[in-house]
């Protein structure tokens, strides 16, 4: 069974994804870090995503990502092996660079290809831009978390090592935005709501308030399908 939610930067996904996996009993997993370690990776070895978009699409060849399931942890990244560095793959040369590596069509079929591997891994709790669209076009329960450019500025500037050390609330927003607009703005698996995702706006809730919502959601939907409640 897969949760899927989706939404802008610095909306709050992956704080909210953490709980609702958490409270669900769920399998946690960020799509967006996964897209971070193909750029992370592609810079490490001088191919740059915006201006050599073919040289990070020769890389899948030969590399090898997955999750390491820890009992009772959040699975963690590998790449050919090695659990991927927080710290690295949340850099702000990263973010900079991440939404050029997320339209080239060969790292989208490449990583969609091991996302829905990794929605056979039980209840699966899974966030991105495109798990209610693409990804999981069939899951039963899809959210597109909302919030206002001020307020996610905000949100990223108060998170600990993903903006320089210089950054303002202007720069953060205006980062954010860029990002977005490539997003939503891509060729392929851009940006948006699914047709039958719940839009939930977060401007004035918790990200508590948020998991709970999402949560009750399921727990509803799952009491009138009694098949499934032997998942939860
Ligand atoms: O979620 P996060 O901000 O870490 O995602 C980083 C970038 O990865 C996004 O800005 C987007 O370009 C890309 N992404 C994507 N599809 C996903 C998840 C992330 O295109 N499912």
């Amino acid at each position: 069974m897969q949760v899927a939610i989706d939404g802008p930067a610095a909306a709050g996904k992956s704080t909210v994804a953490r709980l609702v996996a958490e409270k669900l009993g769920g399998i946690y997993i960020n799509t967006g870090d996964m897209y971070r370690a193909l750029t992370w990776i592609a810079l490490q070895r001088g191919g740059d995503p915006e201006t050599a978009p073919e040289r990070v699409a020769a890389m899948l060849d030969n590399l090898r990502l997955d999750y390491r399931l820890a009992d009772g942890a959040a699975p963690v990244l590998a790449l050919d092996g090695h659990p991927l560095e927080p710290a690295a793959v949340r850099s702000p040369a990263v973010a900079a660079k991440v939404s050029f590596t997320a339209r080239i069509p060969p790292v989208r079929d490449w990583l969609v290809e091991r996302q829905r591997r990794a929605g056979q891994l039980g209840l699966v709790v899974m966030e991105g831009r495109d798990i209610g669209t693409v990804v999981f076009p069939g899951a039963k329960y899809k959210f597109f978390i909302e919030a206002s450019p001020m307020v996610r500025a905000r949100r990223r500037l108060a998170q600990p090592g993903e903006v320089v050390d210089s950054a303002t609330l202007e720069s953060v927003a205006a980062e954010i935005a860029r990002r977005d607009e490539l997003d939503r703005n891509r060729r392929i698996s851009p940006l948006r709501p699914a047709a039958d995702a719940e839009v939930i706006d977060t401007d004035h809730l918790t990200a508590a308030e948020v998991a709970d919502l999402i949560v009750e959601r399921v727990y509803v939907g799952e009491s009138q399908c009694p098949s499934h409640t032997r998942h939860i």
